[in-house]
């Protein structure tokens, strides 16, 4: 498709988006009392109009029923992320069995950890992906030390090659065989909260398993954003949080995979709590765990249900629209960003570098930008011009054309004020 940098032509595009309803069912912040353009939903996801609804239901119920909410409110708490199963397993591809919602992202990547980091004296290494985000970093420090061992050793990082961006899938398996018996996990981020780039899932699971490792993956930048098939692909365990791409609401609830073939192992080591127990059994309060077949065997406490709540709001949300659609859109919207930067980037001789790959198989919805010789006054701008981007020092900023809210006209906006914020 033939682009055009006009507001008729975006506008033209928003008329055709099947989606394009979907925006009004979101909380926009407003700048002089206008909707901001907001790039930021790989951050956190705006507010849909509809959770409050979700929240308001259980405060109702903990208010009119108390303890017996556990069991007589309209959606019964005990077993409330039963009712994430089936629609969240389409929106990872995986069993209904294998995937819930407990916790948050670190939490439960430790948690799964425990059942598939098992290091011994000769296979005790991790692999993951040089400048992983912090919170991963520091967990498998800590793991690695958990263990009696040293990160300096066990932990090895796969490099990007000089003057390259993205990690190239060849350099990741090459060293996964080079790591061979001594690899015990690789654990990556399946979309690079940097960069934006998707690794190859499949072929990354297949190579680290070929050498004896178990492969799992943090998917925060990746659920709601690319297709996924965990189960398809053997993944053996991965988690994410629900903030980002699935508009959950600030720091909740994760979700959580786990590969049917450990979900009969009762011997698997886990980290137990009576959430986890043989769910029929559970309030007998029986003295020896029996983990519950099926993911929500690595459950611990009780449910958060005020913080399932939004997420449940969301997940019913992308099950109404599919992935398909979703994608779609998202990778229209995403050339179309391109697009506009490239021709704002000819007005303004400027020197944008979008470092995400270009291809639309190796990318979510996220273009990384080297603003070239561009400042933070330039950040400055945009914030006060009603567009909500992050910046990274010296001079990067991610944009998230997020599908199910932004708009091609936001697009068009988004490059006339960029342009602006530059020539003045
Ligand atoms: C956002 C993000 C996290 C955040 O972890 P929390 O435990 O939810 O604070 C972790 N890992 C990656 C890759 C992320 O992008």
């Amino acid at each position: 498709m033939t682009f055009e940098n006009t507001k008729a032509f975006a506008q033209e595009l928003d008329s055709q988006d099947v989606l394009h309803n979907y925006r009004d069912e979101f909380i926009f912040p407003k700048v002089d009392g206008k909707k901001v353009i907001y790039f930021t939903g790989n951050s956190l996801g705006l507010q849909p109009k509809r959770t409050k609804s979700y929240i308001d239901e259980i405060m109702k119920d903990w208010a009119e029923l108390g303890v017996e909410g556990h069991f007589y409110a309209h959606k019964p708490w005990w077993d409330y992320q039963e009712r994430f199963a089936k629609p969240l397993s389409k929106i990872v591809g995986c069993l209904p069995s294998e995937v819930t919602v407990m916790n948050t992202l670190t939490v439960n990547l430790h948690l799964l950890m425990v059942s598939f980091y098992r290091p011994t004296q000769k296979r005790y290494k991790i692999i993951c992906e040089e400048k992983a985000f912090p919170s991963d970093q520091y967990m498998f420090q800590s793991q690695v030390h958990f263990h009696g061992y040293k990160p300096e050793d066990a932990i090895v990082e796969i490099k990007r090659r000089d003057g390259e961006h993205n990690i190239r899938t060849e350099d990741v398996i090459a060293k996964i065989n080079e790591v061979g018996d001594a690899l015990a996990l690789v654990l990556i981020g399946g979309v690079n909260y940097y960069t934006g780039q998707v690794f190859d899932m499949k072929a990354i699971t297949a190579a680290g398993q070929a050498v004896g490792a178990k492969v799992g993956w943090d998917l925060a930048h990746a659920a709601g954003n690319v297709k996924l098939e965990l189960h398809d692909w053997n993944v053996d365990f991965a988690a994410w949080c629900s903030y980002k791409y699935m508009n959950s609401g600030p720091g909740n609830a994760s979700g959580c995979f786990v590969h049917e073939k450990y979900h009969a192992d009762k011997e698997l080591p886990r980290f137990a709590g009576w959430w986890g127990h043989n769910k029929e059994r559970r309030f007998k309060m029986e003295p020896v765990f029996d983990p519950i077949e099926g993911v929500d065997g690595w459950q611990v406490s009780n449910l958060p249900v005020l913080s399932l709540a939004p997420y449940l709001a969301s997940v019913e949300m992308f099950d109404e629209i599919g992935m398909e659609a979703l994608i779609e859109k998202r990778d229209k919207i995403t050339s179309y960003l391109e697009f506009i930067l490239s021709e704002i980037d000819k007005e303004v001789a400027s020197n944008f570098e979008i470092i995400t790959p270009s291809n639309p198989q190796e990318r979510g919805c996220q273009l990384s930008v080297f603003l070239h010789g561009e400042g933070r006054d330039l950040f400055d701008y945009l914030m006060k011009n009603g567009v909500i981007v992050d910046w990274r020092e010296p001079n990067v900023i991610r944009l998230a054309p997020v599908p199910l809210y932004c708009s091609f006209e936001d697009m068009y906006d988004f490059g006339q004020i960029l342009k602006e914020g530059i020539n003045k």
